[in-house]
């Protein structure tokens, strides 16, 4: 297969990419290096089928010629992290609605497949977890920059199955979970490579609220993997499908283990909401898949732990002093 990842040369979208090769597969990355980063991909340079375009996919005589040279599209071009999103309301909402318009219109002109990549934060503050992939969405107030995201991603999804139901475009939404391993940066505020480079860098700890607040994790490479046999499974088309895993940690014992496995004296400190986002910012208490459905789909199983996932990145951060 020809595959064109749209942010190839981000975090989730440059594993992907390494993991298409891997296969046999041909990849077009089409990424404009607006939180990715050409570090991620310099490795896959000069390998046989492999080609980046470095523009954005509102340059759509391009994103057209790509689509037509791929049999499947990975979406995965979007603002993400709750720091850039509470940061840049109006860019979160422009590239994640209208970067995926875009690409399902000339997808659906050729029937080629979309894989459109959502979140686990379209499930807002529901709090009745696990979240099943037709629970509701429960989202706050508009004047809460957070929820921009959510409904950003959840306008995403329905655009994505409203090309399938009415037009028969092959389309399969997966919903991240706290996804992490190497490449990950801080910079957009996720959690584990901000505490892990703090405690590399035997700076504080920065818990957000209480730290009670729970989160579970999954190993970047799990999640490829199951995005990989997704496309292969027919059964998968027109669903929306959870990728994520069941072990859930709260951010405090997250804290600690991070201190422990890197050896770091660093201490914990714990910041008010409204001072590491903005006033008015809503955390969720707790965010666990219900994996049912892909399990069944694809007899997925994750094999990688919590320690697993630290250790990659505590690696991979001891590679890159001064820890950036
Ligand atoms: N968090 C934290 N310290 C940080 C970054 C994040 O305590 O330096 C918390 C954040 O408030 C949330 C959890 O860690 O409760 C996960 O945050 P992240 O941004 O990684 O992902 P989210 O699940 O919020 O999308």
């Amino acid at each position: 297969m020809r595959a064109l990842i749209t942010g190839g040369a981000g975090f989730i979208g440059s594993h992907l990419s390494e993991a298409l090769l891997a296969g046999g597969h041909q990849v077009l990355v089409l990424d404009n290096l607006a939180t990715g980063s050409i570090e991620n991909i310099s490795h896959l340079e000069g390998r046989p089928g492999f080609e980046y375009h470095i523009d954005t996919v509102s340059n759509e005589p391009l994103l057209a010629e790509l689509i037509g040279r791929s049999d499947a599209v990975f979406h995965f071009a979007a603002a993400v992290g709750v720091k850039l999103i509470v940061e840049q309301p109006v860019l979160t909402i422009e590239t994640n609605v209208h970067g995926t318009a875009v690409v399902l219109k000339h997808a659906d002109a050729m029937k080629k497949l979309v894989v459109v990549a959502s979140t686990s934060e379209v499930y807002g503050k529901n709090g009745d977890v696990p979240f099943r992939e037709d629970a509701d969405l429960v989202m706050g107030a508009t004047t809460t920059h957070r929820w921009a995201y959510a409904c950003s991603k959840a306008i995403d999804e329905f655009l994505a199955l409203a090309y399938w139901h009415e037009r028969k475009l092959p389309v399969i939404v997966v919903r991240f979970f706290n996804t992490v391993g190497p490449r990950q940066t801080g910079r957009y505020g996720m959690v584990i490579p901000n505490f892990v480079q703090q405690a590399l860098a035997g700076e504080p700890i920065t818990v957000f609220g209480d730290g009670t607040q729970s989160r579970s994790f999954t190993h970047v490479a799990d999640v490829v993997r199951a995005v990989v046999a997704l496309v292969h499974e027919p059964r998968a088309i027109g669903q929306v499908v959870n990728i994520g895993c069941s072990e859930e940690v709260t951010i405090n014992t997250l804290a600690e283990r991070v201190l422990a496995m890197t050896g770091s004296a660093s201490s914990i400190t714990r910041i008010p909401y409204d001072q590491a986002y903005e006033s008015g910012f809503e955390d969720m208490p707790r965010r666990v898949p219900d994996l049912a459905k892909i399990t069944e789909l694809i007899g997925y199983r994750t094999r990688f732990t919590l320690d697993d996932i630290l250790g990659d990145v505590i690696s991979y951060f001891r590679s890159r002093p001064p820890y950036t």
